[in-house]
């Protein structure tokens, strides 16, 4: 369980416990007092989501058409009570607000990417109405799936600007909404860093899917980035989380720290901070996950994708690393041939990183 900082479970947050923490303590006073007050928030995040625990049905609903169908509210610096006022709903023009219209594109293509490439009609499969509150506190440095819907800060403007800017985030947190209706993996350990990991790549699928082609020198850097259009970089950061490197997305930063994600069951993190590692230890099967679609050719989203999709709907609340990556190579040989070349792939990214 994330502690002190508003990732407490179930909230699903994007920026991890730890970078928060190492935030809290810097020497910068605007960055200090800023994270101190995002901890402030998150006790009233987590009030919230009690009370939303009453009443689940009230924003977890089929949209009118049982098709893609987006709310975007306002919270105007308020944490409570979700989700604000409404400002654009489903094919409403732009409202002006750049972050209300970033929620209402994002989580449109979000929708659109599940459903056009995996036959999936929204998080639960049932149409479900995509809810964002955006200007969700006051410089509040994070992004977060409550169980019901999604919220976003709007960053300090100093290491983090908002959280809506980044696509892969808005996919990132989608996906805890469809982990939630599927295998609902517990967010704890190896369950828990799996939930993330699936929300990282599907999050990464989406933006790959979105960009421009041919691919500019600077689109393939970003590629396998979570958050990288979303912070403010600096020569030591450049993005949340990598997946094609884990553990360099960012380095002695003033602010951040040093990124933890380990690549290698070798570097495995055993300690309990983060919820035993969900945002750490994801960085072993993430990049698992970027080694498979490099090993396999085509769109990351195509084969990979729909590989990594059929898996995370075959694996149970408790599954482990083993779990995933077995339930994977099956899954590969089953889609394109026991032993083919997307098997072989598969196989091959698990042993990399030391799961099998
Ligand atoms: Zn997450």
């Amino acid at each position: 369980m994330c502690t002190q900082t508003g990732c407490r479970n179930p909230l699903h947050c994007i920026v991890p416990p730890f970078i928060l923490e190492n935030m809290a303590k810097s020497d910068n006073t605007k960055v200090r007092d800023f994270a101190i007050k995002n901890l402030a928030q998150s006790a009233a995040a987590r009030a919230t989501r009690e009370i939303l625990a009453f009443a689940p049905n009230l924003l977890i609903s089929a949209s009118p058409a049982a098709s893609r169908y987006r709310l975007v509210y306002d919270m105007r610096g308020n944490t409570s009570p979700l989700p604000g006022i409404l400002k654009r709903s489903e094919g409403d023009p732009a409202s002006g607000d750049t972050a209300v219209d970033e929620a209402y594109r994002y989580s449109g293509n979000v929708y659109d990417f599940y459903k056009g490439k995996y036959g999936r009609n929204s998080l639960d499969g049932n149409g479900m109405t995509l809810v964002s509150s955006v200007h969700y506190g006051h410089s509040y440095n994070n992004a977060f799936w409550n169980g019901s819907q999604m919220s976003y800060g709007d960053g300090d403007g100093i290491v983090f600007s908002r959280f809506t800017k980044s696509l892969d985030v808005v996919g990132h947190e989608l996906t805890h909404g469809v982990v939630q209706f599927t295998c609902n993996l517990e967010y704890s350990r190896q369950p828990g860093a799996l939930n993330e990991h699936f929300a990282d790549v599907f999050g990464v699928l989406v933006k790959q899917w979105r960009m421009k082609k041919p691919l500019s020198r600077t689109m393939i850097a970003k590629m396998w980035l979570i958050g990288n259009d979303l912070i403010v970089t600096a020569p030591t950061r450049k993005a949340i989380r990598s997946m094609s490197n884990p553990g360099t997305a960012y380095t002695n930063d003033p602010y951040l720290g040093t990124d933890p994600q380990p690549k290698h069951m070798s570097h495995y993190y055993a300690g309990s901070a983060d919820s035993y590692g969900v945002h750490i230890n994801s960085g072993i099967p993430n990049h698992a996950f970027y080694l498979a679609a490099k090993g396999i050719s085509g769109a990351a989203w195509d084969k990979p994708g729909k590989i990594w999709y059929k898996t995370m709907l075959a694996l149970t609340r408790t599954s482990d690393f083993d779990d995933c990556a077995r339930a994977s190579i099956a899954m590969a040989g089953s889609l394109y041939g026991v032993g083919g070349a997307a098997q072989k792939a598969v196989k091959k990214a698990w042993k990399t990183v030391g799961v099998i």
